[in-house]
């Protein structure tokens, strides 16, 4: 970036001064790389503070801090003593521009370059060579012409020891894989149109025709044309045979050419890729569907093709063995050689440059390809917390798909190899065991005061003091004579490590998964004893903005520290958490930030409130009371549990909409004030949990509820609520469902009628239903749900059978019921003895304010109870009647 900025670049420019409005004087400071890195490292630093992060900052470093590089050069030289680094000539993802290996922290869009193999296929004519690039060398069977753009340029170069004709474009691409390239002529591609070539494997002759799909800068510029199996082919040679501009003199050769079947694919003609271009309904070769349809196929006939009496020798082998032979057949006759390629390309390197492959004579690697260490990282990974789980197949497929990795480039900032300082180690391969250096970070604060004595700087510490930090080797009292460091700050630096050591839980995010975290797993193992292996990674999604990735690259950033000026730090963490659960990216919105900034204030002026009120008296609690207490000690045993599976979202929804709604309720049912009712008791309690539960989502709004609450210490420092399952209330939880029910049920039948009641009586259920509805549940439990059993054992007690039919049909309707019961409900239902009728007669003064009218409760059968209307009968357990007058 400070490359780019020195050079004017106008998107960074833009980038600088409207995403994060630097001012234009400060530019020129910027220009130099590491004043730029310290301009970025510091806003980020006051963004986590301003959003309220819980950070020691006393561990603070760079990775090019000189006690880093130490530490870096000790790991490296630990890996290459233990043989975990290798040396050799390898392809890498490449900026020609900048010369350096790329990887995904440098491409645009953060994208890993995959490197795939494909082959060059040497067609001939006389001395001259016509390389093809295909991954199917085995369908070289069927070719049955080459294909060039007439309109690209081309070119005769010596390669190596041949004369070859390629693209003008895959000059460069042969250059950087190896190749001697001289070009001796430049010619337009028309020029090679109508002559022949022979085919390697055949003998056959086969003319060179145009194709306007053949794109110069992909492979040579050449494609061998497979009509039979390559949709591509089959479509350019339909539309050549039916193009009017053909010369009639090349007609008649065209229409000769037939596709020629090497794959028999089980369900398909003898020509697949005709049946697919069918398929797909497609008329042009410039159609973006033609890459899917030869994916496709290609997959298809891969994994069940099986080889024609046209392929020859490999008749009847599968598409595989053929392969594999044929590469060999024609590699070792010299007729076919090796073109690596990036499969996920095109990929543009952050300086804007197109990513191409690269061999590398030399090239450090680290070897993530040795079976015993995969072998070591799976079993690290099997014993981990991967949350959410769903990922943990993805970390499988990255230990397996790692293979040797370049881990040093010749530009850029950081630690230079140990053992061949011409090398900078790169920036991922520097950052995998750095949670262990947090420790030995604090001791270099302050001007490296605890290792005063020692006289030297930081890159002279002897890899033993390393060794006995970290792995225990050696012995202090020897590093102390070597280094003057004191014996009781290196044992100290020690305890601290196997203190914090091994890392409970990794939070990063899931495009590290294949990379960082992955390496991060390996070289742990490699360093490591098992005890100080990783136990957790959490891999979460993205943030979206508008439904679009933001990421370093692209322009849609709002930067932190913008975000928390604008909304608030407390409102953005819950927007930022609130709208999505870890495996998935989640959406920003402004609107729902707004909303949660509403919830928070009021949560705020709440807590005020009721740290200004003095408790009253000491009643002993009522069933409301209970049922608050009840609700709210499930509610936090929900919110731990979710907690610890990092299922925020669901702490948040719990912690902020449903204990609120809880307390919304309580104080509904309460009504106005009254001495002695006991409410600040159980809301404080209430707002005292809430308070701790909020502290890691809205740090802020936790610590001014809690002093508001009249709270000593910070709410960060207590505790997080404890759950207590014996204030689980069954009884009062139902009692209140009840009344919930009740309440709607009026208020339904006030808005069906539209009557304005001056008297409502409710009718609790008689005692021989409640009876009949609990022996009901009983048998449900036991899953025993025969009616016709039920009703008949009921129906033997002799008190059930004189009230007859109205028996007969509420044990009917009972069993019914209770079989179609949610479980959950069932149980908490079973063996409860309420009393109904007291619930309802305790909350005659709450039915009384909500409905503004006179409240009578009876019970059904009773003689005195007043019931003109004969309403009682219809009560049933839980769902009392009800007569509006
Ligand atoms: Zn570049």
């Amino acid at each position: 970036m400070a490359k780019r900025l020195r050079e004017n670049d106008p998107e960074i420019v833009k980038t600088f001064t409207e995403v994060y409005r630097i001012p234009r004087q400060k530019f020129d400071a910027l220009k130099e790389p590491k004043r730029m890195a310290e301009y970025f490292r510091n806003d980020i630093k006051r963004g986590m503070i301003e959003i309220g992060y819980s950070i020691d900052w006393r561990r603070e470093f760079t990775t090019i801090d000189h006690l880093y590089s130490r530490f870096i050069q000790w790991h490296f030289r630990w890996l290459k003593m233990h043989g975990y680094i290798t040396q050799g000539t390898h392809p890498v993802a490449w900026c020609p521009n900048d010369k350096n290996p790329v990887g995904t922290v440098d491409t645009q869009g953060d994208i890993e370059p995959e490197i795939g193999e494909s082959y060059l296929v040497k067609f001939r004519q006389e001395e001259l060579v016509y390389p093809t690039a295909t991954l199917r060398p085995e369908t070289v069977f069927g070719v049955t012409n080459l294909w060039i753009n007439p309109e690209a340029q081309y070119v005769e170069a010596r390669v190596d020891n041949e004369r070859w004709i390629v693209s003008l474009e895959s000059v460069a691409t042969l250059e950087h894989q190896n190749h001697k390239v001289r070009v001796e002529r430049e010619f337009p591609g028309n020029e090679l149109l109508w002559k022949t070539v022979t085919n390697p494997v055949t003998g056959t002759i086969i003319p060179i025709l145009p194709a306007e799909f053949v794109e110069p800068d992909n492979g040579t510029g050449m494609v061998m044309s497979v009509p039979g199996h390559a949709p591509y082919d089959y479509q350019a040679l339909s539309e050549l045979k039916t193009d009017p501009s053909l010369p009639i003199a090349d007609r008649g050769l065209v229409e000769k050419i037939e596709p020629i079947p090497v794959i028999t694919l089980e369900g398909h003609s003898k020509s697949p890729a005709s049946d697919i271009v069918k398929k797909y309904g497609i008329t042009s070769q410039k159609d973006p569907r033609l890459a899917e349809a030869t994916k496709d196929l290609y997959s298809k006939e891969f994994r069940t093709g099986v080889m024609n009496e046209n392929a020859k020798q490999y008749a009847g082998e599968t598409v595989d063995s053929a392969r594999k032979a044929i590469v060999k057949e024609l590699a070792d006759t010299g007729k076919l050689t090796k073109l690596y390629e990036i499969l996920n390309k095109p990929i543009t390197c952050r300086c804007g440059t197109r990513v191409v492959v690269h061999i590398v004579d030399n090239q450090w690697f680290i070897n993530y390809g040795d079976p015993e260490w995969k072998k070591q990282a799976h079993l690290c990974l099997d014993q981990m917390a991967i949350l959410p789980e769903e990922r943990r197949n993805e970390f499988n497929y990255a230990l397996d798909w790692l293979k040797e990795r370049a881990c040093a480039r010749k530009v850029g900032l950081g630690t230079r190899l140990p053992w061949d300082p011409d090398w900078i180690i790169e920036a991922l391969s520097d950052s995998v065991i750095y949670m262990a250096y947090y420790i030995l970070a604090k001791y270099l604060v302050k001007d490296w005061v605890s290792f005063k004595r020692f006289e030297k700087s930081p890159e002279d510490l002897p890899d033993a003091f390393f060794d006995y930090i970290f792995l225990g080797e050696g012995s202090p009292e020897a590093i102390t004579r070597e280094t003057r460091i004191s014996k009781r700050i290196i044992e100290g630096i020690r305890r601290e490590f196997t203190y914090f050591y091994p890392v409970d839980m990794r939070h990063s995010a899931k495009d590290l998964v294949s990379n960082h975290l992955s390496m991060y797993i390996f070289h742990h193992t490699a360093l490591f004893p098992r005890n100080l292996w990783p136990k957790g990674i959490v891999a979460n999604g993205f943030v979206l903005m508008e439904r679009a990735k933001m990421s370093k690259s692209l322009e849609n950033i709002i930067p932190l520290r913008q975000a928390i000026a604008k909304f608030g730090a407390d409102p953005l963490r819950i927007g930022v958490l609130s709208t999505a659960e870890l495996n998935q990216d989640t959406d920003f919105s402004e609107s729902l930030v707004a909303t949660i900034q509403e919830r928070l204030v009021n949560l705020v002026a709440q807590s005020r409130k009721l740290g200004r009120r003095r408790e009253s008296g000491k009643s002993k609690p009522s069933t409301l009371d209970r049922w608050m207490m009840s609700r709210l000690n499930s509610a936090a045993q929900t919110a731990t549990i979710a907690m610890e599976k990092l299922r925020v979202r669901e702490v948040i929804n719990t912690v902020l909409y449903s204990i609120e709604n809880d307390a919304a309720w309580y104080q509904r049912r309460l009504g106005p004030r009254k001495k002695q009712d006991g409410r600040d008791r159980v809301l404080k309690q209430v707002y005292d949990f809430k308070a701790r539960m909020s502290a890691p989502l809205a740090p802020h709004v936790a610590e001014e509820m809690w002093a508001s609450l009249g709270n000593k210490g910070m709410v960060a420092k207590a505790d997080w609520p404890e759950f207590d399952e014996n204030l689980h209330d069954s009884t009062a939880e139902a009692a209140e469902s009840i009344i919930r029910q009740t309440l709607d049920d009026t208020a339904e039948i006030l808005r069906a009628t539209g009557l304005t009641p001056k008297r409502i009586t409710y009718y609790s259920a008689a005692a021989w239903k409640w009876r009949m509805y609990q022996k009901a549940l009983d048998t449900a439990v036991k899953s025993q749900t025969d009616q016709g059993n039920f009703i008949r054992d009921v129906m033997s007690d002799a008190e059930l059978r004189s009230i007859g039919k109205p028996a007969a049909d509420f044990a009917s309707k009972a069993i019914r019921q209770a079989s179609q019961m949610k479980e959950e409900l069932r149980k908490s239902r079973v063996g409860l003895e309420l009393k109904e009728f007291k619930i309802l007669e305790d909350a005659k003064d709450f039915f009384s304010r909500e409905f503004k009218a006179e409240i009578h409760v009876g019970q059904e059968g009773e003689k005195r109870v007043n019931d003109p209307k004969d309403r009682a009968r219809s009560a049933e357990p839980y769902r009392p009647a009800i007569f509006i007058e």
